[in-house]
Parts: C-alpha cells; structure tokens; sequence
C-alpha cells in the first residue's frame, strides 16, 4: 500500500517566532489525531532543527526544501545532503517549478541532488509539472515524460521507491487556479502509467505521487479522491495551520 502524504512548503515566508508558532500549533492540532496521512513539513533552512525538535515529540516529518547538487567544499551558500543528514531530515523538494524558473536549475543538475539525497537516506520529493504554453499546445504530458525521463529514471528500482513524485503544473502554483480533479487525475495515471513501464506495477503501485497548485482547505477532499492521487505538496494554504490540518484532514 502506497503511503498518502500532505506536505507544507512554507518557501521564503515566516520569521523565527512566525515559523515556530506554527509547527507547534499543528503538532497540538494533531496530536492525537489519526491522520489518514504522513504529515510533512517544509520549513526554511533555518528553522530546520528547530521543525525537527517539535517533529519528534508529534509524528510530523520535516524536509528540506532545496539540496546542493555538491557534496561538499566551497560552495557558499549552498547546503549538502550531508548537512541535512546530520540533522535527520527524513524528505527534500527537488525540482520545484520555482527553482527551475528563478535560479535555473536543469533536470541534470536535478538528478545530482536525487542522487545526494539518496545517498543519505533522504527521500526526494520530486516536481514535475508543465507551464500554461505547453499545456495549451497539448505538449504538457511530454514536458513531465522528460523531465521524469532526465532527472529520475536513471534511478535503479531500489532507489526510485524511495522517491515521491509531486506533479504541480505551473499555472497552477499559487495563482488559485487550481487544476480540475480530472485533469490531476489524468496526469497521475500517466505518470504512473511511465513508471509501470520503466519499473513496474509493484514499483509504481507503491510510488507517492502528489498533486500541488491551490490546493486548499476547499478542494483538497475531492482532489485526493482520485486514485492515483496520494495527497498534496501545499504552498500558501500551509502558512495558516487551520487550513493545513483541513487539508490534512481531507482523506
Ligand atoms: C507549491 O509551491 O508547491 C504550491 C503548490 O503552491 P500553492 O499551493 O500556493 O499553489
């Protein structure tokens, strides 16, 4: 049985204080709660051990958001799977749309931070997803095959079933334009569909795959009622922990 997962990713937003009320007041929230779903959260760097303190008292997993492609050395600024080890980060986003957008960030350099996390017993939360243009063109399935293809397939079966895949078209992130319940559900099945072919059923039938783009407090109960839809990678509706823990109550 594949694991159902909601995940929080707070990106450049909260202060220290801001940040910390809010682990803390969704680890009371769902304390005690029986979640139908891993709870994970994706704080700055920062805020990252501080996220983890509460983590382990409630349950709530705790990822990155970003990893160094390197491994290690003058690199400023940058942070290694290593380092995010050593502090028990159990998951990473890869690949969001807005680090390929804003810092350029290509599926070989995304396929190098997989293999970093891996490495480490990270599990990558890997995003896939087509822009506005190439969904009108009718290209969007082709856009994720290859990013799929280029940043993920050159895992061998042990190491891709420690992979969750996020599927996020573009147009949908952050804009509450989200995409209709089928449109998600029609792209998951392909998704899966390419993992069949590349590991098979077992590997596929096994494999996260969330949907991300406004997803809400409001949608998310009839998004994650599709089949192949495994939860939700959540941007700004994760900032306010009552609508967090709506959603993570959708299941
Ligand atoms: C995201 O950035 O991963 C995301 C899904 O954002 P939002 O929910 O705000 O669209």
């Amino acid at each position: 049985m594949r694991k159902k997962i909601v995940a929080g990713n707070w990106k450049m937003n909260k202060t220290f204080q801001d940040a910390e009320e809010l682990v803390s007041t969704i680890a009371e929230e769902l304390d005690g709660v029986d979640t139908k779903c891993e709870v994970v959260l994706c704080p700055p760097f920062p805020y990252l051990e501080m996220a983890s303190d509460y983590a382990d008292e409630s349950g709530l997993q705790i990822a990155a958001q970003n990893v160094s492609e390197y491994t290690q050395g003058a690199y400023t600024g940058e942070v290694s799977a290593d380092m995010l080890a050593s502090i028990e980060i159990g998951y990473c986003i890869v690949g969001h749309s807005e680090r390929r957008k804003y810092f350029g960030e290509t599926n070989a350099q995304l396929a190098l931070k997989v293999e970093n996390l891996l490495e480490h017993a990270i599990k990558p939360i890997f995003c896939v997803g087509e822009l506005l243009d190439e969904r009108n063109s009718n290209s969007h399935f082709e856009v994720v095959k290859q990013q799929l293809s280029e940043g993920l397939f050159q895992l061998n079966e042990d190491e891709f079933s420690e992979v969750v895949v996020a599927y996020e078209p573009v147009w949908a992130i952050g804009t509450g334009v989200t995409a209709t319940s089928a449109q998600a559900q029609e792209m998951h099945a392909y998704i899966r569909q390419l993992i069949t072919e590349k590991y098979g059923k077992t590997v596929a039938d096994n494999t996260t795959i969330l949907y991300g783009g406004s997803c809400n407090a409001k949608n998310a109960k009839e998004l994650f009622a599709n089949p192949d839809v495994d939860g939700g990678l959540i941007g700004g509706a994760s900032l306010v922990a009552e609508d967090f823990i709506k959603i993570v109550k959708s299941f």
